[in-house]
Order: C-alpha cells, then sequence, then structure tokens
C-alpha cells in the first residue's frame, strides 16, 4: 500500500473541487486542473502534465465513458508509471475506462457523493483487474478524508445509483405524467419516507444532464426496458435545464 502525498484532480466542476478541498484539508498536495476557485495548499493548473507527480490521480469530469477513456489514455501517457488513476464516475464501467491505459491494475472507481465534503461516503468500485495494493491506497486514502467506504462490484451504476437515479426517474414519470405537482413529490417523499430532499428537488442538485446520462447507462448496460429515462427528464436537458448550476431545472433557483 502506497503512502499517498499528492494528488492530481482533473474536472474542476461541483465534484472536482469538493474532492479537492478534501485532499487539501486531509494535508495532502493538490494539483486541481480546469480550477474555478482557489483554496490554501491547492494549486491551480489548466495544464495536464502537472500531474505527473502525483501519486494519486482523481477524475471528475463530465459523465461521457468516451471522454474519460479518452482522458484517462492521455493519464496513462503523463503518470508516472506507480500512480493509481481514479475515476469519480456514478455509473460507467472502471473495467472499460482501464482498457484504455495500460495499468488496469492500477485503475479504480473512487465515487464521492454530493457534496464531497459534507456527504460521509466514498463508493469504492474495483475493476476486472485492479490489484489489491490499488483498493487498499485509496480505502486508506478515503478514511484519512474522514469518509466510510463501501465496495461494489463494476456493474451499471454500482450500488448507490442502480438505485437511487432509477427512484429520481420514476419521479419524472409521476410528474409527467400527472400524478401530482413537483411540490407534491418531494413532500411527499420527503416527509413520508423521511427523506432530506424530495426527488426532484435532488436531481437537481446532482444535475439533471448527470441524471440523464446515468439512466441510460443503466438502460444500456442492464438491457430492461424498466431503467428508459423519463422523456420529460430528456426534454428538460435539452433545453439546458440542467438544475441548480444552471439556475433553472425542475425548479428555478435565483
Ligand atoms: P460538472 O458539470 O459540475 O463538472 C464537470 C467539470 O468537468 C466541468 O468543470 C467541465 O468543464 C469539466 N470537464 C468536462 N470535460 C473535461 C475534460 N475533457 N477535461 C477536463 N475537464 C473537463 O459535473 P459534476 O457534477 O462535477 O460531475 C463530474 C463527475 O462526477 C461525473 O462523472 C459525475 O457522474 C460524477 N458525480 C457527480 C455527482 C453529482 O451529484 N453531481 C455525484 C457523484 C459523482
Amino acid at each position: 500500500m502506497a503512502d499517498v502525498k499528492s494528488v492530481g484532480v482533473i474536472g474542476g466542476g461541483q465534484m472536482g473541487s469538493g474532492i479537492a478541498q478534501l485532499a487539501a484539508v486531509a494535508g495532502i498536495s493538490v494539483w486541481l486542473e480546469v480550477a474555478t476557485n482557489a483554496l490554501k495548499n491547492l494549486k491551480c493548473t489548466s495544464n495536464l502534465e502537472d500531474l505527473q507527480s502525483a501519486d494519486v490521480i482523481i477524475e471528475a469530469i463530465v459523465e461521457s465513458e468516451d471522454v474519460k477513456k479518452k482522458l484517462f489514455s492521455e493519464l496513462d501517457r503523463i503518470a508516472k508509471p506507480s500512480a493509481i488513476l481514479a475515476s469519480n464516475t456514478s455509473s460507467i464501467s472502471i473495467t472499460r475506462i482501464a482498457s484504455a491505459t495500460s495499468r488496469p491494475c492500477q485503475v479504480i472507481g473512487m465515487h464521492f457523493m454530493n457534496p464531497p465534503p459534507i456527504m460521509k461516503l466514498v463508493e469504492i468500485v474495483r475493476g476486472a483487474d485492479t490489484s489489491n495494493e490499488t483498493f487498499m491506497t485509496v480505502k486508506t486514502m478515503a478514511e484519512r478524508f474522514g469518509k466510510i467506504i463501501v465496495c461494489s462490484q463494476d456493474y451499471p451504476g454500482f450500488i448507490v445509483n442502480r438505485i437511487l437515479i432509477p427512484m429520481i426517474n420514476e419521479a419524472f414519470f409521476t410528474l409527467y405524467t400527472g400524478v401530482a405537482t413537483r411540490e407534491d413529490i418531494d413532500t411527499g417523499m420527503k416527509l413520508g419516507t423521511n427523506q432530506p430532499m424530495g426527488p426532484l428537488e435532488l436531481a437537481d442538485f446532482i444535475g439533471l444532464d448527470v441524471c440523464l446520462s446515468i439512466m441510460k447507462v443503466l438502460h444500456v448496460g442492464l438491457g430492461d426496458s424498466k431503467y428508459r429515462p423519463c422523456p420529460l427528464l430528456v426534454q428538460y436537458v435539452d433545453a439546458g435545464r440542467l438544475g441548480r448550476k444552471r439556475g433553472i431545472g425542475v425548479y428555478t433557483y435565483g
């Protein structure tokens, strides 16, 4: 198991900036690529090559298999031979992402929850070839971030999103078919099942584009029509209503 002294984070959106904050607070030196903010102890760069000295590189870019594979192939060239390449993907196969590299035993899923500094869980996903050493290094680093881990096999959506995102999709169907208003759907689930946020409110928080990408991975990967994305979710994404990050999703934000 390696002692992690430096971490690279790629993708400075809602997840990447939170993951970088966690590592910096844990005393690990961090390079954040595509940076949007500057925290103390954090070095920001727009140059991937700066990540070549990192012990672990955590990818948190757009939820697209092709884009992630392209990045991992580039990281394989840039990162030092001992470096671990981790993906924060919500649903995409770690085995397939790893196939874009020459080091599949050092590729792993490290799925933080949103927002990373607050949420206690990190879901660790082992691809077909992920080594025990890689797993132990990432598990220890997650614990150093103050997180509790769960382990998932490499199947679409892993544990959390396999269950959560179909529930959100069903909330969209409930709205789409006129069963209830968005407010009543959210209040019903909040007070009726003791969830801190209603599913539509949560979808806006996650990002409707991210929810739709995950639903598509479940639909294709599990091959069951019960995972088809709700047309209303698709339409909102087509309209650019991506949720809080765009100021409009199911709800509008001031
Ligand atoms: P986001 O849209 O907030 O941020 C993505 C960032 O990646 C943007 O800053 C974008 O400019 C950048 N980016 C896109 N393509 C890039 C590339 N090729 N190279 C470098 N940067 C690139 O998205 P997010 O919500 O932070 O999601 C990022 C990843 O984390 C996705 O894989 C998503 O599934 C996963 N994730 C999201 C959540 C959530 O609740 N939003 C939770 C857990 C995991």
